[in-house]
Formats: C-alpha cells, sequence, structure tokens
C-alpha cells in the first residue's frame, strides 16, 4: 500500500527542464543559447504539435527539431533583444545606460518563440537526455519524485549570463515556436530537409490530445510547458487595457503594450494603464482546476460522474475551475454541491497535473461524503449522471483490457467539444481502423480514464488501497511533493 500520495509525479508534470526564469530577460544569454548544437526545438501549428513516426515502426514520439532545421523560420537577427528597425538591436538609453524593460529580449518581429530552459545533464548534454527519460520514467513508475527533477531545479550555478552560456556545452537548451503564419512554402521546406524526415520519419501535426498518448514522461513534461506558452503567445495579440498590439519580451514569457515602446507615437491617446504596476495579464496566466473524489465514511466507496460530452460509457472525477475569492478546499466543496448534489467535507490534497489545454493546473482531491444522501444532477446540468461505485465494480473495470482505454477517437471527440475539429484526414483514417479492430472481448460495464489523467491516478490509488487520508493523517512530509 502506497502511503505518501504527496510524491506522486503525474504524467505531463514533472519537467527535468531548469527554466531558468532570471536570464530571460537576458539578450545575450537566449541569443547565445539558441544556436547551440545541442538546442532542440517543439513546433506547433495552431497548437497542434509536430509528431515524428518512425519509419520502420510507426511509432510516434514529438519531434525535437535542431535549430539548424528550423532557422530559416526565425527570421532576421537577434532573434531576442530587437530595436526598433529590422536588424538592430535594442539600444540602452537614458543616464543609467540600461535597455528600456520593455525591450528586456523583445522579440519585435518574426513567428512566436520562447524558450523553455536547459536541460542539465549529469554526463554530458546529448546522454543527459536519455538519463532524464529513464529518471522520470522509473519515478513515474514507482511513484517517487524524479531524481534529475530534484537535482535540476532551480539551484544551478547559473548566476549570470556570462557563467551560463560557458556552461551550455553541457546542456541541452528547449525552444518552443509556432508555425501558423509561417510561408507556406519554407514551412514545407523545413519539414522536408530536416534531419528526422531523410532518416525517414514522416512529419505531422496533430490533434494535441490525441498526441498524447506518442509522448513519454520526459517529453510530457517539456510538452505541457511549451503547449501552454505557445498557446497563450498566439492568442493574446492585444492589449487588455488599451487595444494596442503587443509585443513579446522575456524571451516568450512576457507579453507588453506596444504604446510602452520608447518610439511609440500615442499622440492624441489616453496612457495605457499597463504602464503603471503589474499585471497579470502581462505574465502567462495558469487557472487551477479542482478535480476531487467523494468516498463515502467506510472508504469503500467512490463517487464518479458522466459529463454529457463523455465519449461512451465513460465515469471520472468531478472537477471545476476555481472561481475568485475560493480556496481550493472552497472550490471541491461548491462542485461537489453543484454538480452531484452532494456535501462533503474533509476535503484531503493528492497531487497536481499541469494540463495544457490551454493553462489548466488540475489539482487533485479526495473528499468524504454520506453515500446514502440523495443524488442531483439537475443543479447545473453538467453532468449526465454520477452515482456511487464499489472498490469491486472499480477494481473489475481497471482489470478490463479496455476499462481505461482512452483511444486517439475518445480524445478527438472530446477536442471537437471545444476546438474546431481537425482536418487531418490521416488521423480521422486512424481512428476509423483503431475503432473497427478493437478487441471483440465483452464490453466493461463502464469505463474510467487512463493513468495519464490525474482522474486516473486518484480512482487507481484508491482502489489500490492507498491512502486517501491526507497529510495531516498520514503525517508526511509535503517536501517530499518537489
Ligand atoms: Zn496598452
Amino acid at each position: 500500500m502506497r502511503t505518501n500520495p504527496l510524491s506522486f509525479v503525474n504524467f505531463l508534470g514533472g519537467s527535468p527542464l531548469n527554466r531558468l526564469s532570471w536570464l530571460r530577460s537576458s539578450p545575450g544569454f537566449v541569443n547565445a543559447v539558441l544556436p547551440s548544437r545541442t538546442s532542440r526545438w517543439i513546433v506547433f501549428n495552431q497548437g497542434q504539435p509536430l509528431i515524428a513516426s518512425h519509419p520502420d515502426t510507426n511509432r510516434r514520439s514529438l519531434a525535437l527539431l535542431p535549430t539548424a532545421d528550423i532557422q530559416s523560420l526565425l527570421g532576421e537577427t537577434p532573434y531576442f533583444g530587437q530595436g526598433q528597425l529590422p536588424g538592430s538591436s535594442a539600444e540602452p538609453e537614458g543616464e543609467g545606460g540600461k535597455v528600456p524593460s520593455v525591450l528586456e529580449a523583445a522579440r519585435l518581429r518574426g513567428l512566436p518563440v520562447v524558450f523553455l530552459g536547459l536541460l542539465e545533464p549529469k554526463h554530458g548534454a546529448v546522454a543527459s537526455e536519455q538519463v532524464a527519460k529513464e529518471d522520470v520514467k522509473a519515478s513515474a513508475e514507482h511513484g517517487e519524485p524524479a531524481p534529475a527533477q530534484r537535482s535540476a531545479l532551480p539551484t544551478s550555478d547559473f548566476t549570470d549570463p556570462e557563467r551560463a552560456i560557458a556552461q551550455l556545452a553541457d546542456c541541452t537548451p528547449y525552444f518552443t515556436l509556432d508555425v501558423a503564419d509561417a510561408e507556406p512554402g519554407v514551412l514545407d521546406e523545413v519539414l522536408k530537409n530536416s534531419a528526422l524526415a531523410k532518416e525517414g520519419h514522416a512529419l505531422s501535426f496533430i490533434e494535441p490530445r490525441g498526441a498524447m498518448s506518442s509522448l513519454d514522461p520526459f517529453t510530457a513534461g517539456v510538452f505541457a510547458e511549451a503547449r501552454s506558452m505557445m498557446d497563450w503567445n498566439t492568442r493574446n495579440r492585444f492589449c487588455p487595457g488599451c487595444g494596442s498590439a503587443v509585443h513579446s519580451l522575456w524571451a516568450g514569457w512576457k507579453l507588453s503594450c506596444t504604446s510602452l515602446l520608447p518610439w511609440a507615437d500615442n499622440t492624441g491617446k489616453k496612457p495605457c494603464p499597463s504602464g503603471k504596476g503589474l499585471h497579470n495579464f502581462a505574465h502567462p496566466r495558469t487557472d487551477p482546476v479542482v478535480i476531487m473524489l467523494a468516498v463515502d465514511e467506510t472508504g469503500e466507496k467512490i463517487l464518479m460522474g458522466r459529463n454529457k460530452k463523455f465519449p461512451g460509457k465513460f465515469y471520472s472525477a468531478l472537477a471545476g475551475f476555481i472561481e475568485p475569492g475560493e480556496a481550493f478546499e472552497d472550490a471541491v466543496k461548491r462542485e461537489m454541491w453543484e454538480e452531484a448534489g452532494v456535501r462533503v467535507w474533509n476535503v484531503r490534497y493528492h497531487s497536481g497535473q499541469p494540463w495544457p489545454y490551454p493553462a489548466n493546473l488540475m489539482v487533485g482531491f479526495y473528499a468524504t461524503a454520506d453515500s446514502a444522501a440523495p443524488i442531483r444532477t439537475d443543479l447545473d446540468n453538467e453532468l449526465e449522471d454520477a452515482r456511487w461505485f464499489t472498490r469491486e465494480e472499480v477494481r473489475a473495470v481497471l482489470a478490463h483490457p479496455s476499462g481505461t482505454n482512452f483511444t486517439r477517437r475518445d480524445y478527438k471527440q472530446i477536442a471537437d467539444e471545444v476546438d474546431p475539429p481537425v482536418k487531418d484526414q490521416q488521423q480521422s483514417k486512424e481512428a476509423a481502423s483503431a475503432h473497427a479492430i478493437a478487441p471483440k472481448d465483452e464490453e466493461p460495464p463502464f469505463r474510467m480514464p487512463p493513468m495519464t489523467a490525474i482522474a486516473g491516478v486518484l480512482i487507481k490509488h484508491w482502489a489500490d488501497g492507498g491512502s486517501v487520508d491526507g497529510g495531516r493523517v498520514s503525517g508526511y512530509s509535503t517536501k517530499g511533493n518537489l
């Protein structure tokens, strides 16, 4: 029985990258990192990641392209710290001779680019990727913190840009790029001439939820950061304060109003309110969502619900966005009442999971409820059904070969609810054929999410007899979660 749920590293979490947030504003650093031979790029096209299919096995994986492959898409130099005119650098000004803060590692022209972080190897750049993969995989299997993650927390000795650059040869920098606004011909050439294509890999942009099954634990962590960041960069084009265009700075980690640029002509305009103070719209959003299982007082039953948009027979933990003015515990209680008409108490944290569709943070809980009290789904009408399941029922479905299979077709059905339908004929064909060759064994009585979703983790942890009592009862340290 696992007694330390807080040590669990969920899929999409546990990225081993050192994000080096204090060096994002240094154009000297990010411009030096970018052309590194070891740099790798995650490429998106309107939120869809570039996926490589292996020529022999057809196995899919996230395409990680070297800088040499994508350089023709990046536009003029400098890539970061751009000045007013194409090809110019942001110049220091004023008495102190500092670059204005609205130009710190700014990218005023060109496709959106974000610096994600460095993989700091213990044994050299190329070997490190494999080491990190194995570390995270072992961690995911055993429910322990990833060693690579622990060692890569921002305690590294990158105290200044020069020193960091000197250590680059030992590191793998990660970047992400969105090519939606690239010239179609240029993009086609880039993909055709990439090292992966020359090795025979087929490259294509895939609906991201379906692509998740192609991610190993290492790339899943990097993908989660990349997708949320690129979504934020590409969908925020105008300043919420005054409606002017925004531009990127801090290597993709901040957006600023162009009315604040030193050369902006603001004649006749009111000063933009974003010119003073801190602004949450200038920095990337993270939207917290509580996701929870109510456990009855005997500990032998859990409450799951079926959302109207779920694929066939799926039941899962209830979930909902945290609203302004709520603590996690308040949101858990409110959502359980609104969706299932159930009062819960004794809310206990389990673990969290980044969910990059587009920028959610799933925060997982158990709570106690009375299974004899009536259930009602007519309050907010979000659920089609909600009911209590016994441990035996849940274990039987977990053991069933189709019990927790989330197919690409299922992901596509969910995605189509929130995104425009994907025009990917290859994918549609695969989905259709996957459906056609589905095992003909007896269907499970219901289905549940896989372990790549935190709901699947919460369900399985309880079904396996893991502690659902939370930190106060088990007495473990929350430090274990780092
Ligand atoms: Zn503005």
